[in-house]
């Protein structure tokens, strides 16, 4: 398991639930997103309606989940959460939209892994909060409406590309959550180390923030870490220099790159010259799958800039070589 990587470890989503903010106040960043929800959100207390259906999108442990928490607690209705893969029959949805209450959030998390059969069965209940049911089999089946009560469906996704259009039409709030600026997750560590009533130092903060690849659930766990390294090996105050050391023994680098950063990058400059270079071949020559490079690795190096897209395929930019203290090649093209 990598140690940055965005996806929940099955032990940490239990963990997790006391550390995420209630409030649209207490969320930290994504301000945009938040300022256009407060409006949407108070719209709809005031006309008395349910909040219009959300779609949330972006890298994994962004905050999807726990932004899905805060819209239903700014509503006051209750949160009911599912997941596209748990979601195999129609029948398994119709079981959860009939037990719902009228209000009720329903979030279903990796929306754009529900079936397609599944989806058809979403669209009237999305649009006219009811569910076509089919009843017995053969000549004698017979479709049955059944009324829903009204309710906002909150989907969550790492890929908006890959939902159908006629399902993301049906959303009337598109947000994408974006990489959290060092700042924001300084702020994040400082919050969570005071629920674990952890002692911390301003640039010991900081230092885990850096290297928390824009991802609050990155930065959590690096705090956890943290702070049992300062436990044993200093007096438990989380320091600038003692995260730094921990970190480093966690091989988790200055910009919050891991062995198979270095792997990937190193790849495009030993084997492909900087490139550009096609994902296909950068995953040959690395033992990894294509999507796997596109989905999981690429994101953040691309934030950064550390990687580029070409239509002739990926390139390492020059910040790459300064980091890894190599000279940058003279361009023969010059
Ligand atoms: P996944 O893609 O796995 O569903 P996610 O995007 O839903 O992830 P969350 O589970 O909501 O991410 O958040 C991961 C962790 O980060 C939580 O423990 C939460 O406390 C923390 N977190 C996320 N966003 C914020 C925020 N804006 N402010 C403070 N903490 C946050």
């Amino acid at each position: 398991e990598r140690i940055v990587s965005g996806t929940a470890e099955s032990d940490e989503l239990y963990e997790e639930q006391s550390l995420r903010p209630q409030t649209l106040k207490q969320y930290i960043g994504q301000e945009q997103v938040k300022s256009n929800l407060a409006i949407f959100i108070e719209a709809a207390r005031q006309r008395q309606e349910t909040l219009d259906h959300v779609l949330l999108y972006g890298p994994p442990g962004l905050g999807k989940t726990t932004l899905a928490a805060v819209i239903a607690n700014e509503m006051g209705v209750q949160l009911r959460t599912t997941a596209g893969p748990a979601i195999e029959r129609p029948g398994d949805l119709a079981a959860v939209l009939t037990a719902l209450e009228p209000g009720d959030v329903l979030f279903i998390d990796e929306i754009h892994r529900l079936p397609r059969s599944i989806e058809e069965v979403l669209y009237p209940a999305m649009e006219d909060f009811c569910l076509d049911i089919v009843i017995g089999k053969g000549p004698s089946a017979r479709s049955v409406r059944l009324d829903l009560p009204p309710f906002t469906l909150i989907g969550a996704t790492t890929r908006a590309g890959s939902l159908s259009a006629p399902l993301r039409d049906r959303f009337g709030v598109l947000s994408r959550l974006e990489y959290y600026s060092e700042e924001q997750l300084r702020e994040v560590v400082l919050r969570t180390a005071e629920i674990f009533h952890t002692d911390i130092d301003p640039a010991g903060a900081a230092e885990i923030a850096r290297r928390s690849r824009g991802t609050p659930r990155i930065a959590n766990r690096l705090l956890k870490r943290v702070r049992d390294y300062a436990q044993v090996r200093g007096n438990g105050v989380v320091t600038f220099e003692l995260a730094e050391e921990a970190l480093e023994l966690l091989q988790v680098d200055r910009m919050g790159l891991d062995h198979i950063d270095h792997k990937l990058l190193k790849a495009i400059i030993e084997r492909f010259r900087g490139g550009p270079v096609g994902v296909e071949t950068i995953a040959a020559s690395i033992g990894e799958e294509a999507g796997t490079i596109e989905d999981v690795y690429e994101p953040y190096l691309l934030q950064i800039g550390f990687l580029q897209r070409t239509p002739r395929g990926r390139i390492v930019s020059e910040s790459v070589y300064h980091h890894f203290h190599m000279e940058v090649p003279v361009d023969e093209r010059n």
